[in-house]
């Protein structure tokens, strides 16, 4: 960014409100000069790019990149650790990886270049939304291999707001220093923000009397009446903000204070919506599969990254002025959803329903077991304190009411188990909203 940019609106004004036809021309120079690169410098990336006879000089039209299969997480996988990597190791100054709870974890890398262009991405998001040199920014990511909390916190930095490292978990101590230093900037999961809500409740701290004024809240699918629950909660916007790993961190998109779609920052990361089971390139508004393709880092590029997230794309007259693309918040992964009896089910429309109803707190597990073969769906959710405690509902009544809430809006019976308040796990990172007990069974 130029340094003089810095008392305008935005921190990028000659890409944020650029014309659609510029935006395009960008991505076409950049699209060129990755699969340049690729091409020159990684035998896998080399033979894929001959395979599908391209001439990276050649290219005229987005759509050329269409000709090129697609990269899944089991390819990054079969080349790991370093196998992927464009740029010699002497070039990479930084890796992190993702949590590989199935298999070799995914490792990705950095240049020096590759660290400044996450950080003014990310730093782009969050000045734009109104982060500023005198704002307090708690990252209550995790940091190390994840790529949350030193995303934010080089981000942040790169503003000139102060970061508070202070990373997940120990919430008490989370409180105090978001009490003391006046924190105004929150980083971390939604399902974290209520936690740190509970905990302080608790402990007698309230939000009200506090500084946040934006949550950039991530990592995990979250839905509309879950935004209304922490907004009230915390005293705070709390946008969506989105990111992984293998396109660079958090920093690929988010919401503006519309809050109304994700704005990516598509001058690094061309996205593409597929039909998950053909393949297919979808038209704007179409949901399918997330697919990016990075266009201006240099260790580890991704060329059609097949991200497994559901969403759609679309271009609107936002009103914040920016003008890049937008995606719909993701509502969860190809890999997430649950075929019951044959209807797809994610998590996020499940919470959708919860969250919506009087006297449910926003902590829930959905259980799937099974009985003579058959797949099974149950949902624990807890009540409120109030009404647990003052027993001014009939239980069973109230569960039934909510089954029939569940089966109109999503089409399937779904057994209802109403639990006492704080017996369901809590989260300080991703929060674990399925427990699977089918093969146990
Ligand atoms: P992993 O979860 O595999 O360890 P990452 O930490 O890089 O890898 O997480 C990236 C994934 O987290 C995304 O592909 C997506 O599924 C999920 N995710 C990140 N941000 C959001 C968000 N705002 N909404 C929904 N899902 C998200
Ligand atoms: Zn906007």
């Amino acid at each position: 960014m130029a340094e003089n940019s810095k008392d305008n609106k935005f921190w990028d004004p000659e890409i944020t409100t650029a014309s659609r036809d510029k935006i395009i021309s960008i991505q076409i120079e950049n699209l060129k000069k990755t699969l340049k690169h690729c091409y020159e410098n990684n035998n896998f990336y080399k033979k894929r790019i001959d395979d599908a006879g391209l001439n990276p000089d050649k290219i005229k039209d987005l759509s050329d990149i269409e000709k090129l299969p697609f990269t899944s997480k089991d390819e990054l996988r079969e080349n790991y650790p370093f196998g992927l990597f464009c740029t010699p190791l002497s070039k990479v100054v930084r890796v992190h990886s993702s949590s590989g709870t199935t298999g070799n974890p995914t490792v990705v890398g950095y240049t020096k270049e590759d660290l400044e262009i996450w950080a003014d991405a990310l730093a782009r998001i969050m000045y734009d939304v109104g982060v500023r040199e005198d704002d307090i920014v708690q990252v209550s990511h995790g940091f190390g291999m994840f790529t949350g909390g030193f995303g934010f916190q080089y981000a942040a930095e790169r503003i000139g707001a102060l970061v508070i490292p202070i990373s997940g978990g120990n919430t008490e101590r989370q409180l105090k220093i978001m009490t003391d230093f006046k924190s105004t900037v929150l980083c971390c999961t939604p399902s974290y923000t209520l936690y740190m809500a509970e905990i302080a409740e608790k402990i007698g701290i309230d939000f009200s009397k506090l500084h946040l004024k934006f949550g950039f809240l991530g990592a995990e699918p979250w839905t509309e009446p879950m935004r209304a629950e922490i907004e009230k909660k915390l005293c705070m916007n709390a946008l969506n903000s989105y990111g992984l790993s293998e396109v660079i961190g958090p920093g690929v998109s988010c919401e503006c204070l519309v809050k109304d779609g994700l704005h990516i920052n598509e001058d690094h990361f061309l996205p593409e919506i597929i039909d998950p089971k053909t393949g297919k390139t979808l038209p704007h508004n179409q949901q399918g599969e997330l697919v990016f393709t990075s266009l201006s880092k240099k260790a580890f590029p991704v060329i059609r990254y097949r991200t497994k997230d559901i969403s759609y794309l679309y271009l609107d007259d936002c009103s914040c002025g920016k003008k890049l693309i937008k995606m719909a918040p993701p509502m969860g992964r190809t890999d997430d959803m649950l075929i019951i009896r044959g209807v797809n089910v994610f998590p996020s429309q499940i919470e959708e329903v919860l969250m919506q109803i009087k006297d449910l707190e926003p902590h829930y597990l959905i259980v799937l077991t099974r009985e003579n073969y058959l797949d099974k769906i149950e949902v624990w959710v807890e009540v409120s304190e109030k009404i647990f405690h003052e027993k001014l509902m009939d239980l069973e009544f109230f569960e039934k009411s909510i089954e029939d809430k569940l089966y109109s809006a999503i089409g399937i019976h779904i057994k209802v188990s109403l639990k006492e308040p704080r017996t369901i796990a809590r989260s300080e990172g991703k929060a674990q909203r399925v427990w699977d007990r089918r093969e146990k069974i």
